[in-house]
């Protein structure tokens, strides 16, 4: 979480010690059948009351326990939430191609060789996303360990024939976690470049993660034209802290490494679309969106299938309650967010946009955790224009309010567009416990929590599309 979050959070719970202020002189509006707080109440008990959010979750991902992009996985996920969109009388239900790259993980082991000082020890390995598999014997070298890659360039030629082992634990004193995060995901998408340059034969990456324990996170790593594609892992961080403090005792200890990854070259995959039509203003779009497709460790049950979930749930509340958007609401399941984004660049510049315009747009990808607000962009002034919105979302109590954020992957195009940019912001601070691991499964997602996203969502969109921007 920013600074600028914290603060303004802190702000919103200072000011909601006087919730009693009244939204619908907030808005100017009388008290109807679709006035905001009877909006705002009718679709919070609803949803409290039918919890459906995480029911819907759990059909994905029995559906789909498995979408990595291109994947048959991946298409039954399409054909699941499809059906779920057309049962739920959603309009304009209907897919939009995306031409994605797909790959595929294989058996996948690491051990640290037996040698004079110790027996052979197993690492707790994963292929990151685009990896080249190794020769199906494996590959055995010395580890070279560093934290940086200033520290890699330091070491001079000590990387070459190397296996490197970059190993740098986020960092604890981050306040919010997408932050240590992004400081340290260089090191998993750029590491095998740049230890390629150096004349490597393979990566280990410590796992992006807080939580101390034996389970790999998977992720996205690229390679560029010009140095050699090596084989890239990440290593779990018990198993990181163990490697390290066995390099200490035994300089030169040689790990094997057998990936049997690959890629499968390019398919044909899609964006799914479903909406509640405006009744004033059709081509007027507020839309809400989370990525169908997942890493394949775990089931993607926070990432993103809690933003699939809610994206969809949101638009079957206001639907629900019987309201009648005057915009468009409209919810995007994108396809390949983890494998490049194709799927945002394709909806954006799909030819089905000519004649519409994106008002908002808000992707939920960060987790199916309690929300704590709704982010939008734009700055101040932005944030000034929405102060009913604003007020509103604080007494209904489902979040503390709306806050500067908000964004993502999948919508950032549509910024070129006009569409303001936003999101839902839950608590992360267990979000990257599971973030690309075997541990994003449903249980991880409590249905209440789950549920509250989505009757944020629902609150927001259902304003905009009344008010506009
Ligand atoms: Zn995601």
């Amino acid at each position: 979480m920013s600074l600028r979050l914290r603060r303004a959070l802190l702000l919103l719970v200072a000011a909601s010690g006087g919730a009693a202020l009244s939204i619908a002189a907030a808005f100017g509006v009388r008290f109807g059948p679709e006035s905001p707080d009877e909006a705002a109440r009718r679709i919070l008990e609803r949803g409290l009351h039918e919890e459906k959010a995480h029911a819907l979750l759990r059909s994905l991902l029995e559906a789909a326990p498995m979408r990595l992009t291109g994947s048959p996985g991946a298409e039954a996920a399409l054909a699941h939430m499809e059906a779920v969109m057309r049962g739920l009388g959603f309009a304009n239900v209907h897919r939009e191609a995306v031409r994605v790259e797909r790959w595929e993980r294989g058996a996948e082991t690491a051990v640290i060789e037996a040698s004079a000082f110790g027996p052979e020890i197993d690492l707790a390995v994963c292929a990151l996303g685009g990896s080249v598999g190794t020769a199906p014997e494996g590959l055995a070298a010395e580890v070279l360990e560093v934290r940086s890659f200033r520290e890699l360039e330091a070491a001079a030629d000590a990387a070459r024939g190397k296996i490197v082992f970059f190993n740098r634990p986020m960092d604890r004193a981050v306040l919010d976690p997408f932050r240590a995060y992004g400081e340290n995901a260089e090191l998993r998408v750029r590491g095998a470049v740049e230890a390629a340059k150096r004349g490597a034969v393979a990566v280990l990456v410590r796992s992006l993660t807080m939580r101390r324990d034996r389970h790999p996170h998977t992720g996205l790593m690229r390679y560029e034209d010009g140095p050699p594609r090596i084989p890239a892992a990440a290593v779990a961080t018990e198993d990181a802290d163990g490697l390290s403090a066995r390099l200490r005792e035994t300089p030169g200890l040689t790990v094997r490494l057998k990936l049997g990854c690959r890629s499968a070259g390019s398919v044909w995959s899609s964006n799914l679309i479903g909406e509640l039509r405006g009744s004033e203003r059709p081509g007027e779009i507020i839309l809400i969106g989370g990525h169908l497709d997942a890493w394949d460790l775990g089931s993607g049950a926070h990432d993103d299938g809690a933003g699939c979930v809610h994206a969809v749930e949101a638009l079957r509340l206001i639907k629900a309650v019987g309201l009648v958007p005057k915009r468009t609401i409209r919810a995007v399941l994108f396809m390949d967010e983890e494998f490049g984004g194709t799927g945002g660049r394709s909806y954006a510049g799909a030819p089905e946009r000519e004649g519409e315009r994106h008002l908002a747009a808000f992707e939920s990808d960060r987790g199916g955790f309690l929300p704590l607000a709704v982010g939008i962009g734009g700055g101040p002034e932005v944030l000034r224009r929405f102060e009913g919105l604003g007020a509103l979302l604080r007494s209904s109590g489902v979040v503390l309010g709306l806050v500067a954020g908000g964004g993502g992957v999948d919508i950032a195009p549509l910024a070129e567009q006009g569409a303001l940019l936003g999101g839902l912001i839950p608590d992360a601070a267990r979000y990257f416990d599971h973030h690309h691991s075997a541990l994003d499964v449903l249980e991880a997602v409590h249905p209440r929590e789950l549920e509250l996203g989505a009757i944020a969502l629902a609150l927001t969109a259902f304003l905009i599309a009344r008010d506009g921007i």
